[in-house]
């Protein structure tokens, strides 16, 4: 039985050898596929990107560049069933399977329109005006970005099979940077079935995407300055990768994405009965149960001020209880699956972690009722709602169960709440609830600096609000400290990441001939 799942490597599908890792459905428990990258001419993808894939992108201007992200979304978007139907497999109900691919898919789009609108007709970027250096004016400089002759290596998280490769592609792609991607084990398969729709596609030049499915022994070792790494996945893994040599010795670039305890604040305005009230309960309560809540911008910390804290524990509850647990695509079913039976086990083993310091006032880890599939041979995990009256509890500060976990806790002043927050040591996003102007201006720049992106959410803005979960290619996407210290996306400061910023100096006449756009 070949049960092989194949890489794309060299402008052919490759299956490894050997056994390598099993993969197995979310949902039954039933094998679906092995995982191996052994005996696969890993060094002569990362010549075939190199040789090919980088002068073929490097050959087409900006928008043209833009054209080819825009016909890749466009060959996804035409089978996208395909990948809803994948992402059954890996636990995800249809409205979780959107936020991946049509996410995806949207996110690639806006590059391609900010890639044709907003850079040049031409293979170079010039920054800024010529800046004069000399009193008497024969001598300038200004600032170029051209691409570099280097690959962008994709680490990916398993929990956005194709939005994470997608938000890393679309800007290499413009940049005219080819890419190797390496999706996560447990869901490589959808990864895999994204880049095999956009080869039969035959959009791209050959070598400008390759995929390794498995893992990628020596590949760092042919790394240099000319490349770049997009890692996103746990803290402990990016530590690992960031200590490597090709990072420490040879300067190749790392932005991490990893792993963060986000949190969500009421303000002491929103009563009960108020519409910031209901909008704090319902955020809590998507970001828990979305994606089974393995999302990395979930809310894990949701912040009450203390004398809300028991009506808050109630309206959550009950929202909760509505929840329903099972198949993607059963009847009535509104949260799926986590991704394996392994990542079961480590949430499970989070939250007994975070009840050392808080108390689990909704679901139980060890038990849930499900709809159409077996509790226990599927991944099924309930909703679980802590409870910790002392803020200050440290675990609920520093562990993330990357499930449908999250933590109330009380806060008395702001200035306390803020100290709070920043106890996440970095995050990618919080978010304030709240209709006083003033509260909301204290909290924002007292955890601006702790937060890559900080939404403020009230009665005005709640129609059109794209939610505290989405990250937004237009704006930056990543956080500091924890969170991995990278920006994976932030509108065209994403593509220039990926390019090399030069300063020309030189006199002004020649400058302007050499650099004229
Ligand atoms: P992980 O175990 O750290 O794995 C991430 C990726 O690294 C996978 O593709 C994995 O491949 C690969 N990897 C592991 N060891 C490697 C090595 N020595 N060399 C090269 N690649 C290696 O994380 P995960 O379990 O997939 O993802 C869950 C975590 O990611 C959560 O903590 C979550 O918060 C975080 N996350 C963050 C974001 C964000 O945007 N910040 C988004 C999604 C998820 P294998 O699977 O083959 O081991």
């Amino acid at each position: 039985m070949n049960d092989m799942l194949p890489s794309y490597l060299g402008g052919e599908w490759v299956g490894g050898a050997g056994r390598g890792a099993a993969v197995a459905d979310a949902v039954t428990g039933e094998h679906l596929h092995q995982v191996s990258s052994e005996g696969l001419d890993l060094s002569g993808a990362v010549a075939f990107a190199r040789i090919a894939g980088g002068p073929a992108l490097r050959a087409l201007t900006f928008p043209q560049r833009a054209a080819l992200v825009k016909a890749a979304a466009a060959a996804l978007g035409e089978r996208k069933q395909e990948l809803y139907d994948l992402s059954a497999s890996a636990g995800a109900t249809r409205s979780d399977a959107k936020v991946d691919v049509d996410g995806g898919i949207g996110t690639a789009m806006v590059y391609a329109g900010l890639g044709k609108r907003g850079l040049p007709d031409d293979t170079v970027v010039v920054e800024d005006d010529p800046i004069q250096l000399g009193k008497e004016g024969l001598f300038f400089g200004q600032h170029v970005l051209t691409s570099r002759r280097g690959l962008a290596l994709q680490i990916n998280a398993f929990n956005f099979p194709v939005w994470g490769m997608l938000e890393k592609l679309a800007p290499a792609l413009l940049a005219g940077v080819p890419s190797i991607v390496k999706p996560a084990t447990p869901t490589a398969y959808i990864a895999q079935h994204a880049v095999r729709i956009v080869v039969e596609a035959g959009v791209l030049p050959e070598g400008a995407l390759q995929v390794v499915c498995g893992s990628i022994p020596g590949v760092f070792d042919l790394l240099g300055g000319q490349d770049a790494v997009g890692f996103t996945g746990s803290a402990e893994t990016a530590g690992r990768l960031r200590a490597d040599a090709a990072v420490t010795h040879r300067s190749v670039r790392f932005n991490a994405e990893a792993d963060s305890v986000n949190s969500s604040v009421l303000g002491p305005d929103a009563q009960p009965g108020t519409p910031e009230f209901d909008l704090f309960v319902q955020a809590l309560v998507t970001e828990m149960t979305v994606k089974a809540g393995q999302k990395c911008t979930a809310i894990r910390r949701a912040f009450v001020p203390r004398q809300h804290l028991d009506v808050v524990t109630d309206a959550v509850q009950a929202k909760l209880s509505e929840v329903v647990v099972g198949a993607p695509g059963a009847e009535g079913v509104t949260m799926g699956a986590l991704v394996g039976l392994a990542q079961r086990e480590d949430v499970r083993e989070k939250v007994a972690q975070l009840a050392s310091h808080a108390t689990t006032v909704f679901g139980d880890p060890h038990s849930v009722e499900v709809v159409g599939a077996d509790a226990e041979r599927g991944a099924f995990v309930s909703p679980v709602l802590l409870r910790a009256d002392d803020p200050d509890a440290g675990s609920v500060h520093e562990v993330e169960a990357f499930g449908p976990v999250s933590t109330l806790l009380p806060y008395g002043s702001t200035e306390q709440l803020v100290g709070l927050v920043a106890r996440g040591e970095g995050s990618l996003v919080g978010s304030v609830v709240s209709y006083d102007d003033a509260f909301v201006r204290d909290v924002v720049l007292g955890v601006a600096s702790h937060h890559g992106r900080v939404l403020v959410l009230d009665r005005d803005s709640a129609p059109e609000s794209t939610g505290h979960g989405t990250p937004m290619p237009q704006l930056v996407h990543g956080g500091p400290g924890r969170a991995g210290g990278g920006q994976e996306e932030a509108g065209l400061h994403a593509v220039f990441d990926h390019l090399q910023r030069t300063a020309v100096q030189g006199g002004p006449t020649r400058l302007q001939r050499l650099l004229a756009q």
